[in-house]
């Protein structure tokens, strides 16, 4: 098992790509912190990870706090005495061109997609640091955060800043063994997307486009991603940092 006695703390894994890690890291061992402001949705993947024989807790928690994010750090301690992986996974999109965009859009695409991540590896690092064996930290970020996308400009630089801060981190605790990494998923089919999809003027119509735009001819899969996710967290993965990790089906390619 690749994650057998790590601790793992997963933001946004009620539902979508983070869901699909949360059930993947907890099939290889972890122990895992659901990390969600969903709390149905959240408690129900705890109930599956159980279901399966594994080891799992929730916490309800709003990224976009400061202090919901070191109460789940501690939570975690608390509980599991440890943490060996945080992942960052929580985003909400915005599609909006920037003059259409309003203030308070824009204090929450930065507050979710940014600063989140911040508030959260401040607190892990200290305790990564006090551990022998370090740490890992993944950010989902998006093939956005790669290259652009048209009229989502407010979300775009928000998953930029989520690459270069895990590149920066990555820097910062290189020695440390603390690796930091982030994830740049394509177009997933997740339940944000069905909702991206579902706001367009013919969404069937809006799907079929997603499909087509896509070298490898289909959309992405969480469990896709989990993959990916599940490498760059565990050991086999241990001279990979700083590195932003496209799972996109060739779309950076282009
Ligand atoms: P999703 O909407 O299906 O799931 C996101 C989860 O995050 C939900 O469980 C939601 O409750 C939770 N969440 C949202 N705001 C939160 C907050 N303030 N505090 C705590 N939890 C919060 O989304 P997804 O498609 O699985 O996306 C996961 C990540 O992947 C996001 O960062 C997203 O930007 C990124 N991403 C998704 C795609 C895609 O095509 N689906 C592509 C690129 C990047």
């Amino acid at each position: 098992m690749q994650l057998a006695d790590k601790t793992a703390l997963i933001t946004g894994a009620a539902m979508g790509i983070g869901r699909a890690c949360a059930l993947r890291f907890a099939e290889e061992g972890a122990q895992v912190v659901v990390a969600d402001v969903d709390a149905e949705a959240g408690r129900s993947v705890v109930d599956e990870i159980r279901g399966d024989g594994g080891e799992a807790q929730f916490v309800e928690v709003d990224v976009r706090r400061r202090a919901d994010n070191e109460r789940m750090i501690d939570d975690c301690r608390d509980a599991y005495g440890r943490l060996d992986i945080l992942f960052c996974n929580a985003g909400i999109t915005l599609p909006k061109t920037l003059p259409e965009t309003a203030d308070d859009e824009i204090d929450e695409v930065i507050d979710v997609n940014v600063k989140g991540l911040m508030y959260a590896a401040r607190y892990a690092i200290p305790i990564m640091l006090e551990q022998e064996d370090g740490g890992s930290i993944l950010f989902t970020a998006s093939k956005t955060g790669l290259v652009a996308q048209e009229d989502s400009p407010v979300y775009c630089a928000s998953k930029g800043a989520a690459v270069l801060l895990a590149k920066a981190l990555a820097l910062d605790y290189a020695q440390d063994d603390i690796r930091v990494n982030a994830l740049c998923p394509g177009v997933i089919d997740t339940p944000m997307l069905r909702r991206f999809a579902d706001a367009m003027p013919d969404p069937e119509a809006a799907w079929r486009e997603y499909e087509q735009e896509q070298p490898i001819g289909r959309l992405g899969t969480p469990e896709e991603c989990a993959e990916a996710a599940l490498w760059l967290v565990s050991d086999h993965a241990s001279f990979i940092t700083g590195v932003a990790l496209p799972v996109d089906g060739g779309f950076t390619a282009m």
